[in-house]
């Protein structure tokens, strides 16, 4: 059991509803460990703090394999766990989604998020910290599926 911070464990984001076979393969390297503890501090444990809610994770670190069967972008920094598909236990996505939305707005805590989607209908927030790995342009926005 690796911990990541105070209140997010590596298990959590080594997660697939539909392929946990896949999930189990992925490989858990220092640079994705490193990457997952960065989104952690930066965005997550912000996150909790202010809901004063758990965070669940839909979906974290991914695997090549992993995001093509669920068909993922091929450009997803899930790859790098520099992001993460999340629900605040209680909170609607919405919230969620405004609250991250002003912090990678305001410019004491802009570095902290590089895209933030709201997926509607599925009710989740994707949320991405910036990488070091595949720098990609910021970018906000809502999706209706
Ligand atoms: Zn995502």
């Amino acid at each position: 059991m690796t911990r990541l911070t105070k209140h997010f464990q590596l298990s959590e984001f080594i997660v697939s509803d539909r392929h946990p076979e896949l999930a189990a393969r992925i490989e858990q390297t220092p640079q994705r460990i490193a990457n997952l503890t960065r989104l952690c501090c930066l965005v997550l444990e912000p996150l909790r703090l202010n809901f004063g809610a758990a965070v669940r994770i839909n979906s974290g670190l991914r695997s090549s394999a992993l995001n093509e069967a669920i068909g993922g972008s091929p450009t997803t920094q899930h790859v790098y766990g520099e992001a993460a598909d999340i629900v605040v236990e209680g909170v609607p996505a919405e919230q969620v989604y405004t609250y991250l939305r002003i912090a990678a707005l305001d410019t004491t805590t802009k570095d902290a998020i590089c895209q933030l989607f709201w997926y509607k209908k599925s009710n989740f927030c994707h949320v991405s910290i910036p990488s070091f790995v595949a720098p990609k342009p910021c970018r906000i926005g809502i999706f209706e599926k």
